[in-house]
């Protein structure tokens, strides 16, 4: 928001030999040159940098930066159902990887590790075996960050649909790059421009426009471009620079796990940092145990295995759950004791939520602001998930919210979308601190239960002045208690 006209900063450009032509990108010495001649300070404001930090900081630990070692990307596939994910999925694993298998048989393992041929030299990506955006974000409601980077498939012959919009929207929250699959280029009615209109319309701005999120044009059915688009996710891998410390116990994600009847209790792990070997005791929740045997997605045995890479895993003692960390620890007697510890930390933390600690509704809301009133000032902003019965709701819902006041509380949208109330928009609430507003839509009682259980908010509307008037009350520190 600058206080300077658009028109100024064009006119004072053009005074030193720089013409401008509407939307476009200046380079940061440009920048740099403006804010002096204005006197305002520059501030690189890149939020998925510093998300992008806060992940790296959390994997890795202060001892690793001195052994930080290149990493594969780790990447999800999500989108609109029936915009041909399963598709491009099975034709990069049947032309990738079973290719230079000789005919091997992949198993599914929930992830599977793809070579790239870039410059004549083969790389290494990873893809997650379970498309959408319901996985992703479940693991991410459970603080999981496995995903680098997010591949948004969209038809081309379809254009953005409401599960185009949540993916979306399960990305940005994550802080993840977008990559966007623009497919079915071979299809009659097939118009990639209007589908890159689009998406510039909400914001992501096509690489070839001047923008910064990369769209290839695939046919995943004949594998047209499928190349391209995985030479293109691996350059914006390599700028994420993503690195881990392989000379080190490990530690990562489980992205899958169930119950074998001969083998037991069997999980798929991502490995985030370290090298996970045979014989390594682990701890993942609540369960614990000695790695038996590990195997990699075309059921090998294998001794270890490294950042990035997905191994299956037997010695546990219990089914762990998806999206819960995993560490390797000195001793079954430590692992143990953390395991219990885990168990009793568990049981606090659902009397916690229950109790409505740190929940985001719209009346703790207002009495944050009352309270911020009586103390001086103090901005709140309050994160939405909408869901309406038909777009046109939509325009109407955020034009209202928009034109009230924010001097207390600004709104942010993270999602506006058609479609009744899903566990998916609930875990990218619970990731956002959001509260979820419908329009004329249903919540089922599963969602509902799992709102509860996270701790949060679903508010459901019939008339669209209730729903404004809510919010209104709750921005000005009005509205009363509902329990
Ligand atoms: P998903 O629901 O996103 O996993 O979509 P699918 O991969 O199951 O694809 C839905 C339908 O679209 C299937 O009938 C595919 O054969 C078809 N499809 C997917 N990709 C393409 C494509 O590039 N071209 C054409 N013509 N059809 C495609």
């Amino acid at each position: 928001n600058l206080a300077i006209s658009e028109g100024e900063i064009f006119g004072y450009l053009f005074s030193r030999g720089i013409k401008m032509r509407g939307v476009q990108c200046i380079d940061r010495d440009v920048v740099k040159m403006i804010c002096r001649e204005y006197e305002v300070e520059v501030i690189d404001a890149d939020p998925t940098r510093v998300e992008d930090m806060a992940r790296k900081k959390e994997i890795l630990d202060e001892e690793d930066l001195d052994s930080l070692e290149d990493r594969p990307p780790v990447l999800t596939i999500m989108g609109h159902v029936d915009h041909g994910k399963t598709t491009l999925l099975d034709y990069i694993r049947t032309s990738k990887v079973v290719a230079s298998e000789a005919g091997g048989i992949t198993q599914g393992i929930g992830a599977y590790v793809v070579p790239v041929p870039i410059d004549g030299k083969l790389q290494t990506c990873v893809f997650l075996d379970t498309p959408g955006h319901e996985a992703f974000g479940a693991m991410r409601a459970r603080g999981a960050r496995v995903t680098d980077i997010a591949i948004i498939v969209v038809a081309a012959d379809d254009g953005i649909r409401p599960q185009t919009n949540e993916a979306i929207a399960h990305a940005k929250a994550a802080g993840v790059p977008i990559v966007v699959a623009i497919n079915k280029i071979d299809k009659d009615g097939a118009n990639p421009d209007r589908v890159m209109e689009e998406l510039a319309s909400i914001g992501l701005m096509p690489e070839d426009w001047g923008g910064d999120v990369p769209m290839v044009q695939v046919s995943a059915l004949k594998g047209d471009n499928v190349d391209e688009l995985l030479e293109t996710v691996m350059l914006v891998a390599e700028l994420q620079d993503l690195k881990a410390n392989p000379h080190r116990s490990a530690k990562g994600t489980v992205i899958e796990a169930g119950l074998d009847k001969s083998k037991g209790p069997i999980a798929t792990f991502i490995v985030q940092n370290g090298t996970l070997k045979k014989g390594d005791i682990i701890i993942s929740g609540e369960a614990f145990g000695k790695v038996r045997a590990l195997f990699d997605e075309k059921g090998n045995h294998v001794d270890q295995a490294g950042p990035s890479i997905p191994v299956q895993v037997i010695g546990l003692n219990n089914v762990p759950i998806a999206g819960d960390e995993f560490e390797v620890v000195s001793s079954l007697d430590a692992a143990r004791e953390k395991a219990e510890a885990r168990a009793e930390a568990l049981k606090n933390d659902h009397i916690a939520t229950q109790a409505g600690y740190g929940k985001v509704t719209l009346s703790s809301l207002a009495s944050a602001v009352s309270r911020g009133r009586l103390s001086g000032l103090d901005v709140h902003q309050l994160n939405i998930v909408m869901k309406v019965d038909v777009q046109g709701s939509i325009e109407a819902i955020t034009q209202a919210l928009r034109v009230l006041p924010q001097d207390n509380v600004t709104l942010k949208f993270l999602l506006q979308s058609p479609g009744d109330i899903s566990t998916s928009d609930v875990d990218l609430a619970v990731v956002t601190k959001a509260i979820i507003l419908g329009f004329n839509v249903k919540a089922p009682g599963s969602v509902k239960t799992h709102a509860d259980n996270k701790g949060v908010e679903i508010r459901l509307y019939k008339v669209i002045y209730d729903l404004i008037d809510d919010v209104r009350k709750a921005m000005e520190g009005l509205l009363e208690p509902v329990e």
